[in-house]
């Protein structure tokens, strides 16, 4: 038997998925077109600076011997260092890393970072892998890229089932090689070891200073407002406790097992609690058990998909009865949809503005660990809400200027500044 086999699982299909480079170059080009990129800078910008694909041979705990894929694209590098998550999953494909890199790119020009845009990650099903298989593979992986990372080259952090202690492994691996601490190779990383106070609430914190920010323009009061929210992991989570202190009524949640709705409201700091101690929401007692696809139709005001991309689609789209989406995953709404939710009156906050509160947070802990001196939580926070709230404002500027979404507004920022950088800095032959 191939023994790749037994660790490999077909993904489960993804019903109306449209392919995520495709969606992401379908709003590249409207904003291209806007403000009349030039034909050269288009293809520039539209092809990946880098992309590498590296096979990872690991001896695995029975002593058999296995191969995994692996992948980093850097999608550019025109701002300063690439920057981008890495993720351990079975159903990662190259195409889908040069949306999520190309992405990076422009959520690192809408916050105003020194970055470019980087995604990487293993075809691998973590959940099959021991905790030692799951080291040897993170550090094979790092020494096979050992000339592409690096603190002033490209600087990983944690996505989709990798977290702290995969970064620490990659900090570790790459300091072994290059015989010093090299703490800003990575950033996630645990506190002890350079990572920055704030980095873990970062996200949510971004996603609740951007959806107070639309509340204000559409001149409701967060108490007098309503929301549903979509995974309740870190984003959904963190986004879901702060709107909470705020006062936002929240009457939906959801995970991977389902979802629940309250019309009086959840009690966010009980519903942590009781995720901790059952590992899902859905067996909460004072709540009406629904489905996905219900939530995600709720009457509300503010709609957060937090889980994963895909969820409102050219299908559903119509039926979402929100004022404000704020889109705290990478790509909830595909490029189809978009059209649908703009006639519908809809304020969609796109993603690579809702959730730029990590990658800004990320660049703060690279700042921290290049000066070798941390800041203390309340500077970090502030600094943050400062990075969000004016990111926020020069979207809605330029989608006013414009006349277009917030979603085509935010990639004419990103466009225009890297594409600018890139006239004065020209092309080297
Ligand atoms: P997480 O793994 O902590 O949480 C994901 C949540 O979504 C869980 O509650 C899970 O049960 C739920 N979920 C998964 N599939 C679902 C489904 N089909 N329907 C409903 N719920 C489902 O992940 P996270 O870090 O919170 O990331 C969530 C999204 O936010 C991802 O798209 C990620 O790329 C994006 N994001 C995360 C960060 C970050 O700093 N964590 C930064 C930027 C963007």
């Amino acid at each position: 038997m191939n023994s790749f086999a037994s660790h490999y699982k077909e993904p489960a299909p993804i019903l109306d998925k449209e392919n995520p480079f495709e969606s992401m170059m379908e709003r590249f080009e409207i904003a291209a077109k806007i403000i009349g990129l030039d034909q050269g800078l288009y293809n520039y910008l539209k092809a990946p600076t880098k992309q590498v694909i590296t096979s990872i041979p690991i001896t695995m705990d029975n002593g058999t011997l296995e191969i995994f894929e692996g992948y980093r694209v850097i999608h550019n590098n025109v701002l300063g260092p690439s920057k981008g998550g890495i993720r351990f999953a079975p159903d990662i494909s190259l195409d889908e890393m040069k949306a999520l890199a190309a992405w990076m790119t422009w959520k690192c020009a809408i916050v105003n970072i020194p970055f470019g845009g980087a995604k990487g990650g293993i075809k691998c099903d973590p959940s099959l892998l021991s905790q030692a298989e799951l080291e040897r593979l993170t550090r094979r992986f790092t020494s096979n890229l050992l000339d592409v990372f690096g603190p002033d080259r490209d600087i990983p952090a944690p996505d989709m089932n990798t977290n702290e202690q995969t970064m620490a492994w990659i900090m570790d691996t790459y300091s072994m090689h290059s015989k010093r601490t090299e703490t800003a190779v990575v950033t996630g990383k645990p506190s002890l070891i350079g990572g920055s106070l704030g980095r873990r609430e970062a996200t949510g914190r971004g996603v609740t200073s951007v959806v107070l920010g639309a509340l204000h323009k559409l001149g409701i009061k967060p108490n007098d407002s309503i929301a549903v929210i979509q995974g309740f992991g870190n984003v959904g989570s963190v986004t879901a406790q702060a709107l909470y202190e705020q006062g936002v009524k929240i009457v939906g949640l959801s995970d991977v097992n389902g979802a629940i709705y309250n019309s009086k409201g959840f009690n966010i700091n009980e519903m942590i609690d009781h995720v901790e101690r059952h590992k899902t929401l859905i067996d909460y007692q004072n709540a009406e058990s629904i489905t996905n696809e219900e939530l995600l139709e709720l009457q509300c005001d503010v709609l957060i998909p937090a889980a994963k991309e895909d969820q409102i689609t050219s299908k559903n789209a119509k039926k979402v009865k929100c004022k404000i989406i704020a889109e705290g995953a990478n790509g909830p709404t595909t490029a189809k949809a978009d059209p649908i939710l703009q006639s519908n009156g809809i304020l969609v906050i796109p993603d690579i503005l809702a959730n730029a509160g990590g990658v800004t947070v990320s660049y703060f802990e690279w700042v921290q660990d290049r000066m070798g001196y941390f800041w203390t939580l309340d500077r970090v926070n502030r600094r943050l809400d400062r990075m969000m709230h004016e990111a926020f404002t020069n979207v809605y500027k330029s989608a006013e200027k414009h006349n277009v979404s917030l979603r085509i507004g935010a990639y004419i920022i990103a466009i225009e500044k890297v594409a600018q950088t890139l006239k004065l800095r020209g092309i080297y032959a």
